[in-house]
């Protein structure tokens, strides 16, 4: 029979409900997917985020065959892979000749824009349809933030909860508040009962596949073993149902804090599976929405979880849709400092970016706050290129995929877009870390000291990003508290923080620890 329509399906497009595979006939479909070096080599992906994903892939090819589509698969090491969807495309079309090429709207820029130059490059017509999954369309996402000034998540996740009715009494939210986020503040503390999150052992398929990773990129950051995630859709909603069990009941009050050897915490780890396509966001909250309802959870920790999903992910997306190109460019505080080299090591004697770092390559995982306060905080204080940190948070994380990584790095966490994303930088001092975590008590460094050879290099770093950015943080009516206590402090002390923070920020860049000889010569102000 003649092929109708060419699909093609990538490594987060993994789902059954794809808009491309949408009112396709089975039998005049060929379903393309394909395993290629341009996408594993554009950033250095984490070893086991390469195996998820490709584990996964292979995987879906199988469900889709057994749902009766005809799949064609190119594997990595196939003979003759060009190593791009371009050339795979042109491939397939000589295999196939199909009269038109699906493609769901991907997730990155750079992949639409090279889908977009197909039609006149292969001279057949292109369809990308609106990526269904998510819940706020792009074009209904430009007509709310069309007129307005600023951006609020907090405006735009009222209208997606009236949209969905979760949590919603009828026009109201339950309980009578939309954000119970101040209820979701305590730190954790060793004794509490933790939650093992569910181990999924690898199959067949996933072997071959950590086999292949193992071979082909002995060097990459990352480690491959163990190896527990679910890469199938049966085995994601297990681990929906383990989350929803175990961890979320107390999701909600420890959502911030941060604990040594407990990478994991009340965290659902649900990201991989949800941005690779193997869970539908709508299900993920019906299912927390249900166990609130059953009284298995309580409402911080269920408007706390589904504000994520319906909120700040569908927020997030949105921002990238509505400011890309120009948004990978943005640099408000002109941050300019290359990434420390201890980000790929986690060789520092800062426990806390020690500890972030070495989960991070152990597990291709970091909860909310260790990525936000701990790894970001410390490239925002001392003035790191916002494209480097892109590229590594891009590179290390199982989740990692641009229309979400991006705005995250660039908007939340470097206040790069100078605002439009989040109405305030995520700056702070060690203070923050030593109330939200227990990594300051094994730290080389007293979180309590403010200057001198064993103050934490937070500490004069923070005074010295506001110092730097006084004038353009002036008018932020949320920092306006700290601006003034900063303008407060004399001349002498002003320039005290610059040059402790220039002396931490060289000492660190050469590895050199900060000893006393760092700062023998200063006078205290
Ligand atoms: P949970 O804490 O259990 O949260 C539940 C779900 O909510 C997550 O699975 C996720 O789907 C969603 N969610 C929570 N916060 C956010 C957010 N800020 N934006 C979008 N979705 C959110 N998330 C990614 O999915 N991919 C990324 O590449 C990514 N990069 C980030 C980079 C930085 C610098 C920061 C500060 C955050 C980033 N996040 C990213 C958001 C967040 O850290 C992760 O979604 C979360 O840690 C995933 O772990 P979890 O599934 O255990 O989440
Ligand atoms: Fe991090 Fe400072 Fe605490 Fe050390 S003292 S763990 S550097 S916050």
């Amino acid at each position: 029979m003649p092929v109708d329509a060419l699909a093609l399906v990538t490594a987060d497009q993994l789902s059954h409900d794809l808009s491309a595979l949408d009112g396709l006939e089975r039998a005049s479909t060929v379903v393309l997917m394909v395993e290629v070096v341009e996408e594993t080599d554009y950033v250095p992906h984490h070893r086991k985020k390469m195996a998820f994903l490709l584990s996964a892939m292979r995987h879906h090819a199988e469900d889709l065959e057994r749902a009766g589509w005809s799949v064609d698969y190119v594997r990595l090491d196939a003979p003759g892979n060009t190593g791009s969807f371009g050339g795979e495309m042109a491939r397939a079309i000589d295999r196939h000749a199909p009269k038109r090429i699906r493609f769901t709207h991907p997730g990155e820029w750079r992949v639409l824009e090279m889908a977009r130059g197909w039609e006149e490059r292969f001279g057949i017509p292109v369809e990308i349809p609106e990526d269904t999954r998510f819940i706020c369309p792009t074009p209904d996402f430009s007509a709310w933030a069309k007129g307005r000034k600023v951006f609020r998540m907090e405006h735009f996740y009222r209208e997606m909860r009236r949209k969905t009715g979760f949590l919603m009494e009828g026009d109201k939210p339950a309980g009578g508040r939309w954000n119970l986020d101040a209820e979701n503040r305590k730190p954790a503390d060793a004794d509490l009962f933790m939650p093992r999150p569910l181990r999924i052992e690898p199959d067949r398929i996933t072997r071959e596949v950590l086999d292949m990773v193992a071979k082909r990129f002995p060097d990459r950051f990352g480690d491959l073993e163990p190896f527990s995630f679910p890469v199938t859709r049966t085995d994601a909603l297990r681990a929906l149902d383990h989350f929803t069990e175990t961890a979320l009941a107390r999701f909600g009050d420890y959502q911030d804090a941060m604990l040594s050897g407990e990478p994991f915490l009340y965290h659902s780890l649900l990201s991989p599976c949800l941005n690779a396509g193997l869970l539908n966001p709508l299900e993920v909250c019906r299912a927390v929405e249900n166990a609130y309802r059953a009284g298995n959870a309580q409402l911080n920790a269920a408007e706390g979880f589904i504000r994520q999903i319906i909120g700040w992910r569908e927020y997030v997306r949105g921002i990238y849709w509505l400011r890309m190109p120009d948004y990978a460019r943005e640099n408000a505080l002109q941050a300019d400092r290359p990434l420390p080299w201890f980000y790929w090591s986690g060789e520092t004697r800062m426990a806390c970016v020690s500890a972030c770092v070495r989960q991070t390559k152990a597990e291709a995982y970091a909860h909310h706050i260790q990525r936000l306060m701990v790894t970001g905080n410390f490239a925002l204080l001392a003035g790191i290129s916002p494209s480097e940190l892109h590229e590594w948070y891009l590179a290390v994380y199982a989740d990692a995929f641009e229309w979400v990584e991006l705005p995250n790095t660039l908007g939340m966490s470097q206040f790069a877009d100078g605002g439009l994303l989040g109405s305030k930088p995520y700056a702070a001092s060690g203070n923050y870390i030593g109330r939200m975590s227990d990594y300051c008590g094994n730290c080389a460094y007293d979180v309590k000291e403010k200057t001198g050879e064993t103050a934490c290099p937070f500490n004069p770093l923070y005074w010295d990003f506001l110092r730097r950015n006084s004038e353009r943080l002036a008018s932020n009516p949320r920092l306006r508290i700290v601006m003034s206590a900063q303008r407060k402090r004399s001349p002498e002390r002003q320039g005290h923080d610059r040059e402790v923070a220039r002396r931490v920020i060289s000492a660190l860049a050469n590895d050199r620890p900060l000893s006393p000889d760092t700062f023998s010569d200063l006078e205290r102000p």
